[in-house]
């Protein structure tokens, strides 16, 4: 099932660990935030266990 990934703007603490795993999916933008950028199926899984605070959401789509 595909999967909308999205990145909560409010927790994300800019560890860039997202991008680090997934480039091609996460992106660092000016304000150090991460944000998606591909729908890309990178494995995401990985990001989504990595992240700190748990801001990588995703919804069934
Ligand atoms: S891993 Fe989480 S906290 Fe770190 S940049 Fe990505 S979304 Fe933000």
């Amino acid at each position: 099932m595909a999967k909308k990934m999205t990145v909560d703007q409010e927790l994300c603490v800019g560890c860039g660990v997202c991008a680090g795993l997934c480039p091609d999916v996460f992106e660092m933008q000016d304000d150090g935030k991460a944000k998606v950028v591909s729908k890309n199926d990178c494995d995401h899984n990985e990001a989504i266990n990595n992240c700190p605070v748990g801001a990588i959401e995703t919804e069934n789509i």
